[in-house]
């Protein structure tokens, strides 16, 4: 497991959509790939025979910490030609790259809890490198008719008593807009009065449009050159993105700062690339403008085209390379009945209809836009226009426009936790002891549930918890005086104590500690209740998922394996069945007439049954919700990843599918009305699953046969799929004692049950769900 901080940064949008147009590439598709963030032009060739030079005369050491003298010179007389900047070898560090310069400067100056101002569109290496420096990035949201930028009024509102720094990256990436001189000017008076730091990254400082005057941000004056770290480098201006120069410019404390940090991360910057920068940044420049004329060609190439599609608009960028245009208008329009809802809707979209790949906005922290990149030749960008434009002409209205907003809670804990049942008197007061420690007055939820006609109380400082518990089960009484036949603690957030459950028989006490998901509380709730109900009313429960057909009932029980779930919602699609129970039913015999409970007001559903019933998934979509699974880093099906056709990543805001461990709370008359849903039947048949090849799909057995293989847990057919540890006597891994005594109660509940209805062993290996409708109707 890596850990949450490298769980929760995801490898950079840029580069997985540019590894995604490679790979399709690779399968022979002609992609355009317009996501790239680097010059498709070569090194020129004297910074390349500058490179092999080196390698020729063996430079190829460790070199000064914060780059050869040569290149700190070269750097000086290029800040000095270009901006008039004055800067000492002391104020100056080479890194490997200026991402590399960034993170050292943020780790340089930022502590936790530090704010820095962030403004959106950024680019996307900005937030999560203040992140991993524990600071806490403040956005400052600019708008297209402003120019994307921002303005001194929004600044400082924005500053805090706990702002450190501002980003500033001039021209910008992803929307290629630059500041005026004057513009600068009045956010540089902020920040002076403010006395923060200004990250000034300038690595599009050179290519820059028409006659636009860019102005350095440290050549406003000497006071704010104090609080400013210029950040630059080669890779753009000479296009060298694969020779990993970038350097920083700033007061020499930082620097030294930086230095300390980059002698532990990459000790220099590679010695090799460091001569060719010298080069690049001390020998002709001419190649810069060529480069730069040949952008603002395709720029305004770009421009008309974008222009030409109705109900896009674009801003006119004064640098950098790329084109960030508003494309929102197409959201909620569909393709192949699928709802394109947002940007990353539409680069997929784009990517596999039009084989164009660009960037989602939503990258950038702008989900109304794209980025396009025009580092690519005439003719792609052509080809690359004419398929967008074409597109987009093909999308449609939706039918129905619905944005579902999902009652979805994730919680820490996951999956069931393991259990002690029957602890001793004495272990059980000391857990309370402790549990009621961690409730106080104002912190805990108590309410009363009835089920099965058994009351139980749940006690739990939960608030998630205390709501599924309250929308699972029917009420009980709850007057002060009302003595529970059970009792449930559930708290969470107790050190030192790993998530686990504890039963007390003697009392009919439950204690949950640390699991914060509802799947154990309602197990826990239904084992304490199958242990009352066994002993006070002589009444038991069946795990299995159960039906009507004209008041005969029937119930599918077997282990995971044997496709328990998707035979029995084919079976509901039939508008003869009813829907009874699809987890747990309480039996009590009336007259010799096994008649069957269904006890839970809402059925507790893992989400990913819409693979089996589609039809649940709008039903989901108004139901309370747990672990739905909404980022696909977390997300467990391999299948949808192979076959790269993830709905996360096509613009669903969720996936039902992602998880095993994402349940609903759905109403079971929503499935189709009150006649779909019936609450008592008499259980006519009980269906034993199995799943092989060899078997046939159904025979009728025994009782005794049927109660030895419910007996010992295990399915004819799947026991290679069961550990012995993980057979669960009757299949009812809500059973809470599994003494002999215990067990034999159960074996004579299921021995009557069987003689008095019709047992099958059903393959559904073999058998189809027609198969069984066949055998009910024998
Ligand atoms: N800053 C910005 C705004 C960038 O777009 C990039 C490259 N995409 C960098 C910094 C990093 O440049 P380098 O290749 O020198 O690390």
């Amino acid at each position: 497991m890596v850990s949450e901080k490298a769980n929760q940064i995801g490898t950079s949008p840029t580069l997985k959509i540019s590894a995604k147009a490679k790979a399709m590439k690779a399968e022979g598709i002609d992609v355009i790939d317009l996501s790239v963030g680097e010059p498709d032009f070569h090194t020129p060739k004297h910074i390349k025979e500058a490179g092999i030079r080196a390698i020729e005369q063996d430079f190829t050491r460790y070199t000064e910490n914060e780059g050869i003298p040569a290149l700190k010179e070269a750097i000086i007389r290029r800040l000095k030609e270009d901006y008039g900047l004055s800067y000492s070898r002391e104020e100056i560090i080479v890194s490997t790259g200026a991402k590399s310069s960034l993170y050292h400067v943020i780790q340089a100056i930022i502590n936790e809890g530090d704010e820095v101002i962030i403004p959106s569109p950024y680019w996307v290496t900005y937030p999560q490198a203040v992140a991993l420096a524990k600071g806490k990035g403040v956005f400052c949201p600019t708008k297209e008719e402003n120019g994307f930028l921002v303005t001194p009024d929004q600044l400082k509102s924005l500053i805090s008593p706990a702002t450190r720094a501002l980003i500033l990256n001039n021209p910008s990436n992803p929307t290629g807009a630059a500041y005026q001189k004057h513009e600068l000017e009045a956010l540089a008076k902020i920040i002076l009065e403010e006395d923060i730091f200004v990250i000034a990254d300038e690595i599009y400082s050179k290519i820059i449009y028409d006659d636009f005057l860019f102005a350095s941000f440290p050549s406003l004056g000497e006071e704010i050159k104090k609080r400013t770290i210029l950040i630059s480098g080669v890779s753009k201006s000479y296009s060298m993105t694969g020779w990993r120069i970038g350097y920083a410019a700033g007061p020499a404390d930082i620097i030294d700062g930086m230095a300390k940090i980059q002698s532990h991360t990459t000790s220099n910057a590679c010695s090799i690339s460091q001569k060719a920068s010298l080069e690049a940044l001390s020998g002709p420049q001419h190649e810069i403008s060529k480069m730069t004329a040949e952008f603002q060609r395709r720029r305004n190439y770009l421009l008309l085209r974008l222009q030409a599609i109705p109900h896009v608009s674009c801003f006119k960028p004064q640098g950098a390379f790329y084109l960030f245009p508003n494309l929102s208008f197409y959201y909620d329009k569909e393709f192949s009945d699928i709802q394109i809802r947002n940007s990353y809707g539409m680069a997929y979209y784009l990517l596999k209809e039009a084989r164009v790949a660009i960037v989602p906005g939503d990258a950038f922290g702008a989900d109304d836009y794209i980025r396009i990149s025009y580092a690519t030749s005439m003719e792609n960008l052509a080809k690359g226009m004419d398929r967008t434009t074409e597109a987009l002409s093909r999308l449609k209205t939706a039918k129905k426009v619905k944005r579902v907003a999902l009652n979805n809670t994730i919680t820490r804990q996951k999956k069931s936790v393991p259990l002690e049942s029957s602890i001793p008197v004495k272990m059980k007061d000391a857990l309370l002891a402790e549990m009621e420690s961690h409730l106080s007055h104002e912190n805990h939820f108590e309410w009363n549930a009835n089920i099965n006609g058994v009351v139980v109380k749940l006690r739990t400082n939960v608030s998630h918890l205390n709501d599924f518990w309250i929308e699972n089960w029917y009420p009980a009484q709850l007057e002060a005086d009302l003595e529970p036949h059970g009792t449930i603690y559930a708290v969470d957030g107790i050190a030192g104590r790993e998530p686990h459950a504890f039963y007390s028989m003697e009392t009919n006490t439950g204690v949950l500690v640390n699991a914060d998901n509802y799947d154990p509380l309602r197990s826990l709730a239904l084992g304490l209740v199958m242990d009352v109900s066994e002993r006070l009313f002589n009444n038991f429960a069946i795990r299995g998922m159960s039906a009507d057909i004209e008041g005969n009932g029937l119930i599918l029980i077997g282990p995971k394996g044997t496709k328990k779930t998707a035979l029995f919602f084919a079976l509901l699609q039939d508008d003869k069945f009813r829907l009874h129970s699809n987890d747990i039913v309480f039996v009590r015999f009336s007259g010799g007439t096994p008649l069957a409970d269904s006890v839970e007001r809402k059925l507790f559903l893992p989400t990913n049954t819409v693979e089996s019933y589609p039809r649940l998934a709008a039903l989901f979509d108004n139901s309370k919700c747990e672990n739905v699974i909404i980022r696909k880093e977390d997300c467990q099906d391999s299948e949808c990843l192979r076959l790269d056709d993830c709905r996360l990543e096509r613009g669903s805001p969720f996936c039902y599918k992602a998880s095993k461990d994402a349940h609903a709370l759905l109403d079971p008359f929503w499935i189709g009305g009150p006649a779909k849903h019936i609450k008592r039947t008499a259980l006519r048949w009980v269906i034993i699953l199995r799943y092989d090849n060899v078997s046939p799909p159904f025979e009728k057995i025994k009782a005794e046969d049927a109660l030895r293989i419910l007996e010992s847990g295990e399915a004819p057919g799947v026991k290679q799929t069961l550990s012995p540890s993980k057979s669960q006597p009757f299949y009812n891994p809500h059973l809470l004692l599994k003494t002999s005594e215990r067990l034999e109660l159960q074996r004579n509940f299921f021995k009557r049950l069987l003689e008095s209805s019709t047992c099958y062993l059903f393959n559904s290996g073999k058998g189809s769900v027609d198969d069984l409708k066949k055998m009910l109707e024998r």
